[in-house]
């Protein structure tokens, strides 16, 4: 990953310089994760740039902010305008959206009210995010030793950045143990999510994936697979799954804004069906990648037009 390309970064209404997106050291957010953020990102589609379900994004934001009692000082169309603007001023075809909305600099208690709601939006060039090979080859993972966090601890439907400690423990112990991510149970030992991607398996001739019930990101990938797979005549069920059914599965695989559809070869040294993409899961991919490309029509209205001037 590299910012050299980035030239502009949108803070609390101005567009500022790369190299004077600062924040203060005493901002409450760095010292407790009090900011909710997004990512979201920006395809060069056929008929031109285009990002990819930005008003679903948005209203996720403004869903976060509202759990932690946080009031966005812009209307939802004014952020959308302010996101078009940051990526147009970067002049990036494609990209990678990242508005991050925070308690800044006020008082150093834990209560966060004291303490401003500062924004900015941030983009960048991000590649293929599990490896340039994960989307046709599929990844080896892990079942976590860490679970997600239990219902009425940490609001999963809200996308804080505090979250992401646990999803670094799950990161991070993947990694460290040869895995290029980690499967989270849930508190009752049912599956969860990956530590940046919501899971879905093909089991039984239908397509599963856990339910909405405090353990999981709400995750609009998730929606786009649940939506164009029934379109196309699956049946998606959204129900508890236990964990030996990773293993048992004839496919698995990750959705994310980032990781996109990636699927799953191995659990915990045990291989998926064959060990290698399955047909549905290349079926998805063809649905998903193709209204990403523009080859196919966008008849959800999904995508939002950039109109970015090419940088030469
Ligand atoms: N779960 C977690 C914990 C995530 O961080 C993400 C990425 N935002 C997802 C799921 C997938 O969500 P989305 O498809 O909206 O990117």
């Amino acid at each position: 990953m590299s910012y050299e390309d980035v030239k502009k970064v949108w803070m609390n209404g101005r567009l500022v310089d790369f190299a004077d997106a600062r924040i203060h050291a005493f901002s409450h957010v760095f010292h407790y994760g009090s900011a909710m953020f997004e990512g979201a990102r920006v395809y060069k589609t056929r008929n031109g740039s285009a990002a990819f379900r930005l008003d679903e994004h948005i209203k996720r934001l403004y869903d976060s902010c509202k759990v932690y009692r946080m009031e966005i000082p812009y209307s939802p169309e004014e952020f959308k305008a302010a996101i078009l603007d940051t990526i147009r001023a970067n002049g990036f075809e494609e990209c990678y959206i990242r508005p991050l909305v925070y308690r800044g600099l006020g008082a150093l208690g834990v209560n966060p009210f004291k303490s401003p709601i500062d924004i900015l939006i941030a983009v960048w060039k991000w590649g293929k995010y599990l490896g340039d090979e994960a989307i046709d080859q599929g990844v080896d993972v892990c079942v976590s030793s860490w679970n997600r966090m239990a219902p009425n601890t940490f609001p999963a439907m809200a996308k804080a950045t505090g979250n992401y400690v646990n999803s670094a423990l799950i990161k991070m112990e993947a990694i460290t143990n040869g895995y290029t991510e980690g499967i989270a149970l849930d508190n009752s030992g049912r599956v969860s999510e990956g530590s940046g991607e919501n899971l879905f398996l093909v089991y039984g001739g239908r397509i599963l994936t856990p339910p909405l019930a405090g353990t999981i990101l709400p995750g609009i990938t998730r929606d786009t697979v649940i939506t164009i797979a029934r379109d196309a005549g699956y049946t998606v069920a959204e129900q508890q799954i236990a964990r030996e059914m990773l293993y048992i599965a004839d496919e698995v695989f990750f959705t994310g804004t980032a990781a996109e559809i990636t699927p799953i070869r191995s659990v915990d040294r045990i291989p998926v069906g064959p060990g290698r993409r399955g047909p549905v899961t290349e079926r998805l991919q063809k649905d998903f990648f193709g209204l990403l490309s523009g080859d196919i029509e966008d008849r959800y209205g999904w995508l939002t037009p950039v109109l970015v001037e090419a940088r030469v």
